[in-house]
């Protein structure tokens, strides 16, 4: 009988990819077809949560004419704030992959930035499906939580602080389209938990065990 020598953290992926598996899609976000699409669907998702940010504020009857009332000062603090805030919205997204990544498998993490999207990857391993899952999903839903009640109440507080935390969760939920796609995979094409994914960073690999090549066919 064999043993399970493996911890909780190594039973989430794989060091090499187990015989009998077979690579089933590849996807690329410094690909240029695959940049701009999701760049474009992010830009067009930021616009469609600012049109309806404005449109409860008008409905609200919260669109006075205070911002433009504001002081000089006031104005280049709110610009500060959202500036830092887009950075800092970026690193903390990056990073939350990360951490999930980390409490998962406890390997090695890789960070970057391209011409089309931060990154945060796990690329010297294969995990599997609910590992990747949970990685990839993990920012989407921290900042969703996040986001959502403080655009209710800056709604009621401040319209300017409402329509910068609206413009930021327009670029959260358009930045994350990448993410959506791949949760879209893993949860609609790949839905085998024997499912594994190596994600660089930008490129994310799916291998499926083969059915015709598989080990456990008889010959
Ligand atoms: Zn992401």
């Amino acid at each position: 009988m064999e043993i399970n020598m493996k911890t909780t953290k190594q039973q989430n992926f794989e060091r090499e990819l187990p015989t009998g598996y077979k690579q089933a899609l590849y996807i690329n976000a410094k690909d240029a077809k695959f940049g701009i699409i999701f760049n474009l669907i992010a830009l067009a998702v930021l616009a469609v949560v600012m049109i309806l940010a404005v449109l409860l504020l008008r409905l609200g009857d919260k669109l006075s004419l205070d911002i433009l009332d504001m002081e000089y000062v006031q104005l280049l603090v709110a610009y500060a704030v959202f500036f830092g805030a887009m950075i800092g919205y970026v690193v903390l997204h990056e990073l939350v992959h990360g951490i999930a990544y980390k409490t998962l498998t406890g390997e090695k993490l890789t960070f970057g930035l391209s011409w089309s999207c931060a990154f945060c990857g796990v690329p010297h391993i294969y995990t599997y499906r609910r590992t990747a899952l949970i990685s990839v999903i993990a920012p989407f839903t921290v900042f969703t939580l996040l986001m959502l009640p403080l655009l209710v109440i800056l709604y009621f507080v401040s319209p300017l602080y409402y329509l910068i935390v609206a413009f930021l969760f327009g670029l959260h939920v358009g930045g994350c389209s990448g993410d959506l796609y791949v949760l879209y995979l893993l949860s609609v094409k790949f839905k085998d938990k024997k499912v594994l994914m190596r994600d660089t960073g930008p490129e994310q690999f799916f291998y499926v065990p083969d059915e015709k090549n598989s080990v456990f066919t008889d010959q």
